[in-house]
C-alpha cells in the first residue's frame, strides 16, 4: 500500500509563470488561456489555473489539469495552483500572506468550487463558462445554482466570464483532437 502522493506540473509551464506580472484580470486570462492551450498539446485536460497577488500582479503559482498524467481525478488546474500556491507561501490559508486571486480559464467544476473557500483566495475569475464545458462532454458535477453567491457571502468576490470566447476555443480544439472526456 502506497503512502505517498506526488503531482507535479510541466518544467516548461513552471518556467514560464515564473517572475509573470499580471496586473489586470484580462492579463491574467491571457496567461491561463496560453497555459491551457500548452495543455492541449500535451494531450491533457483543457484546463489551466494560476494564483496571482492582487497588489503586485506577480504570479505565485501555476496549474494546469494533470488528471491522465497522474492518473489522479482530483488533480484539475485549480487545485495545482492552489497547493503549489499554499506550499510556495507556507500557509494553508493563504490570506495570511496578501491578497490573492485565483484565475481560471473555465468555472470551476464541484470539486474546485469547493476547494475555495478553504484556500483563502480572496477573489476568483474565470474564463469559459460551465456551459462551454459541459458542451464539450465534460462533467461539471452537481454545483449549486447559486454557487456565485455562496462564494461573495464568503467575501470571495467572483469576476466573469473573461475572454469567454478566446477560453471556450481551446476547449473546441480540445474538442476537435479528440481529447479523453471524464
Ligand atoms: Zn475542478
Amino acid at each position: 500500500m502506497k503512502t505517498k502522493v506526488e503531482l507535479t506540473i510541466p518544467d516548461s509551464l513552471r518556467e514560464h509563470a515564473k517572475g509573470l506580472i499580471a496586473k489586470t484580470s484580462e492579463a491574467r486570462m491571457q496567461a491561463v488561456i496560453a497555459w491551457s492551450r500548452g495543455n492541449v498539446g500535451r494531450a491533457e485536460g483543457p484546463f489551466a489555473a494560476g494564483v496571482f497577488d492582487l497588489d503586485s500582479g506577480r504570479c505565485v503559482a501555476a496549474g494546469v489539469n494533470r488528471v491522465i498524467s497522474s492518473g489522479c481525478s482530483v488533480a484539475h488546474g485549480e487545485m495545482m495552483a492552489l497547493m503549489l500556491a499554499q506550499q510556495t507561501l507556507g500557509v494553508v490559508n493563504l490570506a495570511e500572506k496578501g491578497r490573492f486571486v485565483l484565475t481560471t480559464s473555465a468555472q470551476p467544476c464541484s470539486q474546485c468550487f469547493g476547494a475555495i473557500p478553504w484556500s483563502g483566495v480572496e477573489a476568483m475569475e474565470f474564463g469559459a463558462t460551465r456551459e462551454d464545458v459541459e458542451a464539450i462532454g465534460f462533467d461539471e458535477g452537481p454545483c449549486p445554482e447559486n454557487w456565485r453567491e455562496l462564494l461573495e457571502g464568503r467575501n470571495i468576490r467572483v469576476d466573469g466570464p473573461i475572454l469567454r470566447e478566446e477560453a471556450s476555443a481551446v476547449l473546441q480544439e480540445y474538442a476537435r483532437s479528440g481529447g479523453n472526456l471524464y
